[in-house]
């Protein structure tokens, strides 16, 4: 057994969920280095582990909890580990897990990860457990972001006030709040002088940035700031709400050269009696006119979006409409899941939950149907020339390159490493279900449009 106290401690950090997860673990790591920590291989090693958890569905939920199962026997055999839950199961039920786990150190409520550093050194100096779990309205000063990523999430605003019957996201991140424009635009300076070319803007709402700084503000505003600054190439934002997309953002989609062209739009439900009952506050023909919107000010422009099937209440009839909006909007993909209730959110509570082997049907047709379109909708793009970034070898094939085009689709390719981190015209040549193969044709010169022609 070891029981040593590290002079330079090695953390390791299990993250789950959203972009804004990955962004709280990339803020902690940065702070642990800053404090002198230094990252382990496998979590057998470090001196610090840290589960930045989701609560968004049960899945991730579980996933936690077996990882702190397997926990349970590492912190046994090095009793000075410590051991933290951050996010949103430290927020929903972090008390409860403690008295599950009680070898859990400290817990880092969603609004309280930029403490993690004084809480460790508070359990190293006192070996006792302890939390913070304020949801406090703060805008927190962020660390740098590690090393010089090619491309890299910026959150522009925290929280949420939509209250969607199945999200947990408001009640464990709390109301929406919005960094200023200047503070973004510092940041994303920052990193176009590190080497960043891409940078993916994020919050939970996107389309209502702004709304809660004085003046207010809008995205369309923040997008227009972050266009002019040099260095970046290519600017993508998620995720997008259909009541909050306006007119002033679209126009600003067109207008941007550095804006990519894609929306990810989450509808959820093609009926808008289910629409009604998970709160969503738009209608399928307010759906429908936005989509037209786009795709009429953006030519080409790549549509996805989030489906949610066996909402309480739902009947066959309300999830054949769904069926109906996939095959006539036809989104270039979509994330679908079979609805799970969440205990704390209104849909929790609703009766007429619908039977699992139901929603296990209906999800699988409904992966049927999106899976046949997006092969439609890639079939329809080979011989395409398209603008990829390069973003490293293909974790699948070790000789061939892999990026993404601007309208967010994987390319693979043969290529040299010195092609890293470059703008290459690939002309798409195979089309599959999660993306294509492609053979390069030119660099594209900076600034540059890409051919965007069959
Ligand atoms: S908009 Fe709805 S689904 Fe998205 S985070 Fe807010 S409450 Fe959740």
């Amino acid at each position: 057994m070891s029981t040593r106290s590290a002079v330079n401690p090695k953390f390791f950090i299990f993250t789950w969920g959203c972009q804004m997860n990955e962004d709280d673990s990339e803020q902690i790591a940065s702070r642990l280095l800053q404090m002198g920590c230094s990252p382990a291989k496998v979590p057998e090693e470090a001196d610090i582990v840290l589960l930045v958890t989701c609560s968004v569905r049960r899945k991730p939920e579980e996933k936690v909890r077996s990882k702190l199962g397997q926990l349970r026997a590492v912190k046994a055999n090095r009793p000075n580990m410590v051991i933290g839950v951050c996010g949103c199961m430290a927020q929903r039920i972090g008390e409860d897990l403690k008295k599950s786990f009680p070898f859990i150190d400290f817990l880092a409520g969603t609004a309280q990860v930029h403490r993690v550093p004084e809480l460790i050194q508070e359990v190293q100096s006192t070996r006792k457990f302890t939390s913070a779990l304020e949801l406090d309205k703060k805008v927190h000063p962020r660390a740098a972001h590690v090393g010089s990523p090619l491309k890299a999430f910026v959150p522009v605003m925290y929280g949420c006030d939509n209250f969607c019957a199945y999200c947990i996201v408001p009640h464990v991140r709390g109301r929406e709040r919005s960094r200023s424009i200047e503070d973004i635009a510092a940041e994303v300076r920052q990193l176009a002088e590190s080497g960043t070319k891409e940078v993916i803007l994020v919050g939970q709402n996107v389309n209502s940035y702004g709304a809660t700084l004085d003046p207010p503000v809008d995205f369309a505003d923040l997008l227009t700031v972050v266009n002019d600054i040099e260095g970046i190439e290519r600017i993508r934002f998620t995720t997008s709400h259909p009541k909050d997309l306006s007119d002033r953002l679209i126009l600003a989609m067109r207008n941007l050269d550095k804006v990519c062209e894609h929306i990810h739009l989450p509808v959820q439900s093609g009926d808008d009696e289910i629409l009604r009952a998970m709160n969503r506050r738009y209608t399928i023909e307010h759906y429908k006119e936005r989509v037209s919107a786009l795709r009429e000010a953006v030519p080409g422009i790549a549509i996805t979006t989030d489906l949610l099937v066996g909402f309480p209440g739902e009947t066959e009839k309300h999830f054949e409409n769904t069926l109906r909006l996939v095959e006539e909007i036809r989104f270039d993909s979509a994330f679908m899941f079979a609805f799970n209730p969440i205990p704390g959110t209104a849909a929790a509570r609703m009766s007429e939950q619908v039977p699992e082997p139901v929603k296990k049907n209906r999800l699988k047709r409904l992966i049927d149907l999106q899976n046949r379109v997006t092969c439609e909708i890639n079939i329809s793009q080979v011989g395409q020339v398209q603008e990829v970034l390069v973003e490293g070898v293909s974790p699948k094939d070790p000789h061939r390159l892999t990026g993404l085009t601007k309208n967010n689709k994987t390319v693979n390719f043969p290529g040299s490493a010195d092609q890293i981190g470059k703008l290459i015209n690939v002309r798409l040549t195979e089309a599959h279900l999660y993306g294509f193969v492609g053979e390069v044709l030119s660099e594209v010169a900076s600034g540059s449009e890409a051919y965007n022609g069959c």
